[in-house]
């Protein structure tokens, strides 16, 4: 695996793949990797010539800056993980060569996508996010990217990014990776406590039991029974669960035909934030 520090370096590498017209597929990450990212990899391996990881935790997408300073670094274990999956590039600029001095976002506008959920809690998340996606689409130029599906608000937002910027970059969401006991795989998992590690699945139990009730209670009535069992949970502290339209992403009142809805939650463990999201069916 050819592993590149600087913009210029792996631009140049990357030229000469596309002068040979070999594709290439693109895995952006913030590092501490884990069989859900191992996935993106192994798909954009499997559809493309040449695959590229970047590993960089992106400050501006943070809004809490213990959370920054406390992401976990796994380096040399990401590194071996890479390898073991055929990685070709891996991407892993310092914060001064994608920022140089100045460490501030765009403003981005995404048709009110970055309004909901995520965007109402997280103070300027997603135009970080915006910022080093676009800065990364332009160094690396991917045929295609990939993004997983546990950050769905932040797939539908990438897929705007492109549209709004006529960038030429096929998006594709991937299927979200869980623990054996239903626990999302993060990067922040590791920084769980016993007591929250084990209090931690009952995320997924929830959902898993929302999905059961929808349709049989409407929006409201399921949104006041998932608020209910966090009420009375020892561990977890519910900061929001809503059921949204998968395209525009606005909490529903009401059912329509023809929709695709998802309940979309988030979850304090300690001081650890936890997000998850599942599809619902309609009935
Ligand atoms: P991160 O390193 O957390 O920024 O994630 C990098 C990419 O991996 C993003 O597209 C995430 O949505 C994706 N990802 C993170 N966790 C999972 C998971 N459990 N299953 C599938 N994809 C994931």
């Amino acid at each position: 695996m050819k592993i590149f520090t600087r913009k210029s370096e792996v631009k140049e590498f990357l030229s000469i793949q596309k002068k040979s017209k070999n594709s290439i597929g693109f895995v952006p990450t913030m590092g501490a990797l884990h069989q859900g990212h191992l996935s993106l990899i192994k798909r954009a391996n499997k559809k493309n010539d040449i695959t590229v990881v970047s590993i960089f935790v992106n400050p501006t997408q943070f809004d809490n800056k213990e959370d920054l300073d406390k992401y976990p670094k796994t380096y040399r274990n990401d590194v071996a993980l890479l390898e073991s999956v055929n990685c070709d590039v891996l991407f892993f600029p310092s914060v001064e060569e994608i920022y140089a001095e100045n460490i501030t976002s765009e403003k981005f506008d995404f048709d009110g996508l970055e309004h909901q959920m995520e965007g109402k809690f997280r103070d300027g998340h997603f135009n970080g996010v915006g910022t080093i996606v676009k800065t990364l689409f332009e160094i690396i130029e991917p045929d295609t990217a990939y993004f997983g599906k546990k950050d769905f608000q932040q797939l539908q937002i990438v897929k705007k990014l492109v549209e709004k910027y006529k960038l030429l970059v096929k998006i594709k969401g991937r299927p979200i990776f869980r623990e054996e006991d239903g626990l999302a795989m993060s990067s922040r998992n590791a920084r769980l406590t016993k007591e929250h590690r084990e209090a931690a699945p009952f995320i997924y139990k929830t959902l898993k039991k929302a999905r059961k009730k929808f349709g049989i209670k409407n929006a409201k009535e399921l949104t006041e029974w998932v608020e209910k069992q966090f009420e009375e949970h020892p561990f977890l502290e519910l900061e929001y669960f809503t059921i949204a339209d998968e395209k525009t992403l606005q909490t529903i009142t009401e059912v329509g035909a023809n929709k695709k809805y998802r309940a979309f939650i988030a979850v304090f463990a300690g001081d650890i934030r936890l997000i998850d999201n599942i599809r619902l069916k309609n009935n």
